[in-house]
């Protein structure tokens, strides 16, 4: 077993301080300042300015004894209150400790690490996880906690590869949830919305490491994806389709294809009458191609073909907003015409569109749990009141899809609604009564949309 550790002996209680100074926080759009902490888009200010910086697994079980109402903080990427608390938070970022065993094929992470650290360590060990979101500047933790996922049909969501927990939970304890402990309710447990307890440590599956290419091709008319919808998004290991909506035609699709599974696409030939591109592109028009990972068919490591965005830049836009819905695969084409009937809603507070495919899983209340999936995201301009008043029209249009919203992000539907989504989620509550039966780890959030309250 390979062992990296960077112990920083300290113990930090600050009062809405600056978070570690990483290449990260320089890049986020929003500082944060003594005065205001927000999460990484600065649309959600946190209710409290109490951030406990753990280092040890004792400064964590100091924290959780110490405080009513505690909350783990990851890299701050979600767009909701679903990391907030009106008392204290704590943040893992010196747990960044990574051993790899090769023998097994797990990776070990501590809850500090974020795919954009872990990924080149174990590359260059010969190891890959299975597959990544759109941008590497997630901590592992934080992105299982909320079943973050990046696209193709083969690949489940990354709290898939979630073998084992090492997790303080509410009355002190230091548990190891894994399925050997726990048998089927460890299922219940990885999309845990960080309402369980503090996750100190994560073991995921990894596999032999593998090359990449990336192209992109401009234009594809939506009656292509009529006919053709599972045929595109079977083209690679990882496919996104990317729309603003106008035109009945996607901009832009990206696949991304794995070298040992024979990448070998013409890079002059169209793709359903969609033409390649001639030259790196950005999902959003106007913007420049320097932080977007390699495209052009030019092979690389999987790290770098997976994500969009290039670890040392800002991915996306910056500042913007995000929301995602979930609905059956076989009914996406269906869901897509359903949403483009607003299309004069969105557009005009939209930046850009994003459909990607997700395996499903047994993850209880993971958005695909039991259900191979289509998802339609939506990154938007900073303009929340208007957004706020377009989403119930999606959620409208897509209600009759059984769309399920992504936890991490901006969504509006009622808790009723979710609960006859989410179809395990009163054995969710079960599992979070009997760890955490006085609300220590509960929020704002949580009391909203697993309890209804
Ligand atoms: C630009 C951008 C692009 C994105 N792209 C994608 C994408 O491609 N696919 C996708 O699915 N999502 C995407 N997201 C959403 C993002 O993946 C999720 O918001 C994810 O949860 C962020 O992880 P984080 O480390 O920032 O966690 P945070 O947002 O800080 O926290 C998320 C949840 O994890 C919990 N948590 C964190 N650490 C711990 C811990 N130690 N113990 C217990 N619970 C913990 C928190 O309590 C909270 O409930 C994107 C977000 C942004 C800003």
């Amino acid at each position: 077993m390979e062992e990296r550790h960077m112990d920083k002996r300290e113990f930090l209680k600050t009062s809405g301080a600056m978070l570690a100074s990483t290449l990260l926080s320089k890049l986020t759009p929003a500082q944060i300042t003594a005065d205001s902490r927000t999460n990484w888009a600065g649309n959600y200010t946190y209710s409290t300015k109490n951030l406990d910086q753990a280092t040890s697994v004792e400064d964590v079980l100091h924290s959780v004894s110490s405080h009513s109402h505690l909350k783990a903080l990851g890299a701050r990427h979600s767009f909701n209150g679903i990391a907030d608390s009106a008392v204290d938070q704590i943040s893992l970022t010196h747990f960044d400790q990574i051993e790899l065993d090769a023998k097994a094929r797990t990776v070990t992470v501590g809850a500090g690490v974020t795919y954009g650290q872990l990924a080149p360590y174990i590359d260059s060990r010969g190891f890959a996880v299975h597959n990544l979101a759109s941008l590497p500047h997630i901590s592992v933790v934080g992105a299982c906690a909320t079943a973050t996922h990046g696209s193709g049909n083969n690949n489940g969501n990354l709290s898939t590869a979630v073998r084992a927990m090492e997790i303080v939970t509410a009355n002190g304890e230091v548990l190891i949830f894994s399925r050997e402990t726990l048998g089927d309710r460890f299922q219940g447990t990885v999309v845990g919305l960080g309402a369980l307890g503090v996750i100190t440590k994560v073991t995921l599956d990894v596999q032999p490491s593998f090359q990449m290419t990336q192209m992109v091709y401009e234009e594809l008319s939506f009656s292509q994806l009529e006919h053709h919808l599972d045929d595109i998004f079977a083209s690679g290991y990882s496919v996104s389709i990317f729309t603003d909506w106008q035109n009945h035609r996607a901009t832009q699709v990206w696949i991304k294809r794995r070298v040992d599974q024979g990448s070998h696409a013409d890079p002059k030939a169209d793709f359903y009458g969609a033409k390649p591109a001639t030259h790196n592109l950005h999902p959003l028009a106007g913007h420049s191609a320097e932080n977007c990972t390699e495209q052009m068919g030019i092979p690389g490591p999987w790290y770098e073909r997976l994500p969009h965005f290039r670890m040392n830049f800002t991915p996306s836009s910056g500042a913007e907003l995000q929301s995602e819905y979930f609905v059956p695969r076989e009914k996406g084409y269906a869901a897509i015409l359903a949403v483009e009937q607003l299309r004069d809603q969105i557009t005009p507070h939209l930046f850009i569109t994003e459909f990607r495919t997700i395996a499903a899983d047994d993850l209880w209340i993971s958005p695909c749990y039991q259900r191979q999936s289509m998802t339609l995201h939506f990154t938007w301009k900073p303009q929340w009141p208007a957004v706020k008043k377009v989403l119930p029209l999606i959620e409208e249009k897509l209600a009759p899809f059984g769309a399920r919203p992504h936890w991490a992000k901006l969504f509006t539907m009622p808790s009723a609604r979710l609960r006859s989504e989410y179809t395990k989620l009163s054995a969710y509550q079960g599992l979070l009564a009997q760890y955490d039966p006085n609300g220590k780890f509960r929020n704002t959030f949580i009391d909203r949309n697993i309890y209804g309250i």
